[in-house]
C-alpha cells in the first residue's frame, strides 16, 4: 500500500505560565503520535488520525484549563508513545481521568457515528460510563449519531489497551471516538463545525461529569478506583513522552518556500481547523513538501 505523507500539527496547547503544583485533573491522551504509518492512526487524505486527535487535544487542554479544571497532555508534538507509557504519564501527574482521543475509520467507509470505549470493572465503568455518556450527548448534538459507551472484554482484562493500562493503575480511562474521518457524511459535519466544536463537546461533557456526584466523588478520592485488570505491570516512566511542537516559521517565511497554487491549495488542507495560516506554522517544512510531492502527483 502506498504510503501517503501527510503534514503533522503541532500546535502547542496553551501553557500556564505561573508557578502552579496542582496536579492535573484530566490526561488527555491524543491517540497515535510518531513516524510512518506506524505513528499515524487511520489515513484518509486529507486527513491523518494523529493529527486531528492533536488538534482537538489542543483545544479540549486549553478549555479545560481555562474553565479551571486542571488538564494536561500525554503529548504535545508528533511523539510515539507506548499505551503503558501513556497511562504512567497519567499516573505520574495524579490524573483522575485518562481520556484518549480518536476518530474511527472502516474499510468500505460506510459507518459513521460517535462511540466511547471505558473498562468493564465496577467504579472505572461507572466513572467512563457516566462522563462518555456526556460527551456523546453534546457530540451528537452536533450531528453525529451517537453509538453508545461500550466495553469489551479481552485476555488480560478490557481489550483495549489504553484502557486496560489506565484502569490498571487505577486511573477511569475512556476513549473517544470523535466519528469516522472517512465517511462522508461524518465529513461534511467534521467539516462543518470544525474541530474547535469537537473538543468544545469533549470539554462541556468533562466539565459537567466533573460536577456529577460521581465526578465529585472521584476528584475528592471517596470513589473506589482501586487498580483493575491483571495487567498490572505499569512502568512510571517521568515524562518520556512529552515533546514540544517541532515548527516555529512565521507564515511569510514559509509561503516563499511554494508557488502561489501551492501555498492555497495547502491552505486548503488545514481549512477545517478554521486557523489554516497559524496552524500551518506548527507544520515541519519537510512535511508540506512531500505533501505538495504527492499532491503534484495526483496522489492527493
Ligand atoms: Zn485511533
Amino acid at each position: 500500500m502506498k504510503t501517503r505523507l501527510l503534514p503533522v500539527i503541532t500546535a502547542v496547547c496553551l501553557i500556564l505560565s505561573t508557578v502552579t503544583v496542582n496536579a492535573a485533573t484530566v490526561m488527555i491522551d491524543p491517540g497515535h503520535g510518531g513516524a510512518g504509518t506506524a505513528g499515524a492512526g487511520a489515513i484518509y487524505p486529507p486527513y491523518m488520525e494523529k493529527s486531528l486527535t492533536l488538534d482537538v487535544a489542543n483545544q479540549l487542554c486549553a478549555e479545560l484549563n481555562a474553565s479551571g479544571i486542571s488538564a494536561e497532555m500525554t503529548r504535545t508534538g508528533d511523539t510515539a508513545l507506548s499505551l503503558p507509557e501513556r497511562a504512567a504519564i497519567a499516573k505520574n501527574s495524579g490524573a483522575k481521568l485518562l481520556v484518549s482521543i480518536h476518530f474511527n475509520a472502516s474499510a468500505a467507509h460506510d459507518k459513521s457515528g460517535c462511540a466511547v470505549w471505558t473498562s468493564m470493572f465496577g467504579n472505572h465503568y461507572k466513572a467512563g460510563a457516566e462522563c462518555g455518556n456526556a460527551i456523546l450527548s453534546n457530540l451528537s448534538s452536533l450531528g453525529f449519531v451517537n453509538k453508545g459507551v461500550w466495553t469489551k472484554a479481552g485476555s488480560q482484562g478490557d481489550y483495549y489497551g489504553v484502557v486496560r493500562y489506565g484502569t490498571s493503575v487505577g486511573i477511569p480511562t475512556i476513549i473517544v471516538e470523535h466519528c469516522y474521518m472517512d465517511n462522508a457524511k461524518d465529513r461534511a459535519i467534521l467539516e462543518s463545525v470544525g474541530t474547535g466544536a469537537l473538543a468544545h463537546a469533549d470539554a462541556a461533557g468533562i466539565t459537567g461529569f466533573f460536577s456529577s456526584a460521581t465526578g465529585q466523588a472521584l476528584t475528592n478520592g471517596s470513589l473506589d478506583t482501586t487498580a483493575a485488570n491483571s495487567a498490572s505491570s505499569v512502568t512510571v516512566a517521568t515524562g518520556s513522552g512529552k515533546s514540544s511542537g517541532t515548527g516555529s516559521s512565521s507564515s511569510a517565511n514559509l509561503k516563499a518556500n511554494f508557488s502561489d497554487a501551492e501555498w492555497q491549495w495547502l491552505l486548503s488542507q488545514w481549512a477545517y481547523t478554521g486557523n489554516a495560516e497559524t496552524v500551518i506554522t506548527q507544520v515541519p517544512l519537510s512535511d508540506l513538501k512531500a505533501l505538495i510531492e504527492e499532491h503534484n502527483k495526483g496522489n492527493i
